[in-house]
């Protein structure tokens, strides 16, 4: 097989896609499985302790509302409940009356204080694998601000 000599635009062409490759690969993010037991180190477990930072909504006895780190719309916040469960199943099956109602009445304050309550938003909960799930602690996305396709 012939060598590609190093220095030239070929090397360092192929140098660079092995680079972009490789990349690509570490920020892939791992899905979640949908029966996983809590996992008490995942990101929004650590906010909720106060490690790491949030850029905070609303927040009551039971829930805590923030700004998505990567919004893909003009409004985009993530509603979490402040009890451990890892999707939407969890929740339901586990949390207490006052905990989804709880969770219910963050949704909506969040949509009244990001002004979206009259022009309309979604709401969207990724739940496992097939579901695009990437971090393991509920979390409902509030997306609006604009026409939402
Ligand atoms: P999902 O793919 O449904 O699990 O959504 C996870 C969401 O969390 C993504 O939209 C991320 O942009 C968002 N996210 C991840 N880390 C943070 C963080 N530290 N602060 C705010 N949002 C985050």
């Amino acid at each position: 097989m012939k060598r590609i000599p190093s220095g030239s635009p070929a090397a360092i062409l192929s140098s660079l896609l092995i680079m972009l490759l490789l990349s690509f690969a570490a920020h892939a993010e791992e899905l979640v499985d949908a029966t996983a037991d809590y996992d008490t180190n995942n990101v929004f477990a650590r906010i909720l302790r106060g490690e790491l930072p949030a850029d905070i909504v609303f927040e009551s006895e039971y829930a805590l509302a923030f700004h998505d780190i990567r919004p893909r719309a003009k409004v985009h916040v993530l509603v979490i409940p402040k009890g451990q469960y890892t999707n939407i199943l969890q929740f339901n099956q586990n949390a207490s009356s006052d905990e989804k109602l709880g969770l219910l009445d963050a949704i909506s304050e969040t949509a009244r204080i990001m002004g979206v309550d009259e022009s309309g938003f979604r709401l969207v909960s990724n739940t496992g694998q097939d579901g695009g799930q990437t971090v393991p602690h509920l979390h409902v996305h509030l997306m609006g601000g604009e026409h939402l396709r």
